[in-house]
């Protein structure tokens, strides 16, 4: 038993919003305790709350052949969601539902400590760029306490809009490079949307 496994028995026992009681099982995320890498998706889907693993359906296909593309297996990084229950029909998560959850994601910060948070999509990116746009700050790093936030599109998005495909494998392949600099990178003051803000 670890304080992670702890938070995620937690986390089963949930009944904080209303998507307790329509789930099949809480998503928590996976992943090595010690990860350097924390991706950040939206919300479970079908198969995720079949499952409770995060990332199993098309999208997580997708995200493995990614990670596949700088030499990682899902196994080596961490994965999770902003909310850890499906919402109904794969609508968006509510903003009451995205607060509820949220004490569950700072605590999963606190306790890997990883080097960079990626977030997939609008909902993980709000949490940090908040007002910001997703197409504006994609692939743009930002260093803050220590850590790089590194927004990126969702999978699912370029699963269905092909146009966003080649966005995010560009993005994905920065991801060594900014593993390798975070240590020569200094805290960043500037709001995300600062052209300055691109180390590329
Ligand atoms: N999409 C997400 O954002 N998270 C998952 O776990 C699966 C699909």
């Amino acid at each position: 038993m670890s304080e992670l496994t702890d938070l995620y028995e937690e986390i089963a026992r949930c009944t904080r919003c209303p998507l307790s009681q329509t789930r099949v099982k809480t998503v928590p995320g996976e992943g090595p305790e010690n990860a350097d890498i924390m991706f950040i998706g939206e919300a479970p889907g079908f198969h995720e709350n079949q499952q409770g693993r995060p990332f199993v359906g098309a999208a997580g296909k997708f995200l493995e052949k990614l990670l596949a593309s700088i030499n990682l297996r899902r196994e080596d990084v961490y994965i999770c969601n902003v909310i850890k229950c499906r919402p109904p029909g794969n609508r968006d998560p509510l903003p009451e539902e995205i607060e509820a959850c949220r004490p569950f994601l700072d605590r999963q910060i606190e306790l890997v400590r990883p080097k960079i948070i990626v977030t997939l999509g609008r909902y993980s990116m709000a949490r940090y760029f908040p007002n910001a746009k997703i197409s504006q700050i994609h692939g743009r790093p930002r260093k803050m306490g220590g850590i790089i936030y590194y927004p990126m599109y969702h999978p699912a998005a370029a699963l269905h809009q092909p146009r966003y495909k080649a966005d995010i494998e560009r993005d994905m392949l920065k991801i060594p490079q900014l593993l390798a600099q975070i240590d020569h990178m200094a805290d960043d003051e500037k709001p995300p949307q600062a052209e300055q803000l691109s180390l590329f």
